[in-house]
């Protein structure tokens, strides 16, 4: 748990040092730590604490003091360097960072596309700091307030940024990967790269198995079947390898879907669910929701862990349920916890844009059966609550399902980007 939640708190000395408790421990019991100490290695290798400045891409010009300058204290910047380094704007800070101490919009004007970054902070070198990076036409760092600083990525296209907070320091990364704006160039070297991603996208039910009946009497099977059809097409065009569990009215085998993937070597594995509740809660239940597998069970997981696994546990008794949960690799449930994370903030981010209403359901851990058998980092995702009378039509809503997609292939984009 310690370890999950340093993994959750970005806290990478603290990940570190779990780990290497982990591999300590499991040693003295004689357990296999390779999962852990290959963990451990990775973690070595991107250590950002640990890294010793790379030549530093800061300009700076000779001290023009400014007119404010000799008024302020020392102490009033709290923002102590603001460089590029391996292609990404790296902003340290002299004290801890909190998520809400930053502000990211973006904007389109004249044709240009803004991603634009706030930080509650002074940086004395703003203005005379020059910022490059590849895939950005400009860069422009300004203070922009007494207390903010703002960063502005300008672009010709619409970039895909994001950011990472580690203690006293900010990270803006993008996607190496253009969008493509450009209607036939085959120039797109950098697409490539998601080439060798592949993900399984896993529509829930079908066939004889309906999953959830809602309002109008409408099927779980149907709403999530067109949602993943759009997400493999959205994935598609981003250049990843996709495959489909099923791409037809068809019941399949919980087992039979995590085998699908495994056998197409997927490096990730999504599957798509819509939610109910019995009668008496329609009116209050909605939300979108993103599950990893674990074995914690809390009593919400267990009831809808309950509906979804129906179909096909019955060949096995709870005890040796609990058994196979119980060896669930570790280092899997961290990665897909992650997954999670990035799936469900892009999702609710993406889709709020147009319905501001939507609730936000969480990351939860809960002990989904088809996710049990998959080698890779998986997630199941309830994408709203077929019997609420407001998300049981949306569901079944063209512009909702397209959106619905696009914010889970942005969350696929963004957990790439943060885990190569
Ligand atoms: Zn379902």
């Amino acid at each position: 748990m310690d370890y999950l939640r340093a993994v959750l708190n970005n806290d990478k000395k603290s990940e570190k040092q779990h780990l290497q408790n982990l591999i300590k421990i499991g040693k003295k019991l004689n357990r296999n730590v390779n999962t852990y100490e290959k963990e451990l290695s990775k973690l070595a290798s991107v250590d950002i604490t640990s890294k010793k400045a790379t030549p530093k891409k800061v300009v700076k010009k000779k001290t023009t003091p400014k007119k404010k300058t000799t008024t302020y204290k020392n102490s009033s910047y709290n923002i102590s360097k603001v460089t590029v380094e391996d292609n990404q704007i790296i902003i340290d800070f002299k004290h801890y960072i909190k998520k809400d101490y930053i502000n990211y919009s973006e904007e389109k004007r004249g044709g240009k596309y803004y991603d634009i970054f706030d930080f509650d902070g002074r940086f004395e070198d703003a203005s005379p700091t020059k910022l490059v990076m590849n895939g950005v036409d400009r860069i422009r760092i300004t203070q922009h307030k007494y207390r903010t600083l703002r960063i502005e990525l300008i672009n010709s296209f619409n970039l895909k940024a994001i950011y990472i907070i580690s203690k006293k320091r900010v990270i803006i990364k993008i996607l190496n990967r253009k969008i493509e704006k450009e209607s036939n160039s085959k120039a797109l070297p950098k697409i490539e790269n998601n080439k060798d991603k592949v993900i399984v996208i896993d529509p829930g039910h079908g066939g004889k198995d309906s999953g959830a009946i809602g309002v109008k009497k409408r099927y779980e099977k149907n709403t999530v079947l067109t949602v993943a059809k759009y997400l493999y097409y959205d994935l598609k065009k981003r250049g990843y390898t996709v495959y489909l569990t099923r791409n037809k009215d068809k019941f399949i085998e919980l087992r039979d879907r995590t085998k699908f993937a495994n056998r197409k070597n997927a490096d990730i594995f999504i599957s798509i669910h819509a939610n109910a509740v019995p009668k008496s809660q329609w009116k209050k239940a909605k939300g979108i929701e993103t599950f990893f597998l674990s074995p914690a069970r809390s009593s919400r997981a267990k009831r809808i862990a309950a509906i979804e696994n129906k179909t096909d546990m019955s060949s096995m008794n709870n005890s040796s349920q609990n058994a196979l949960l119980t060896i669930l690799n570790q280092s899997k449930i961290t990665s897909s916890q992650k997954l999670g994370i990035d799936v469900q903030q892009n999702l609710l981010y993406t889709a709020r844009k147009k319905y501001k209403d939507l609730q936000e359901g969480g990351v939860r851990e809960g002990p989904f059966w088809v996710l049990v058998g998959a080698q890779m980092p998986s997630i199941l995702i309830e994408i709203g609550y077929i019997t609420n009378s407001t998300e049981g039509r949306r569901l079944f809503e063209t512009s909702y399902q397209r959106l619905l997609a696009k914010g889970i292939a942005n969350g696929v984009d963004s957990y790439f980007a943060k885990n190569q």
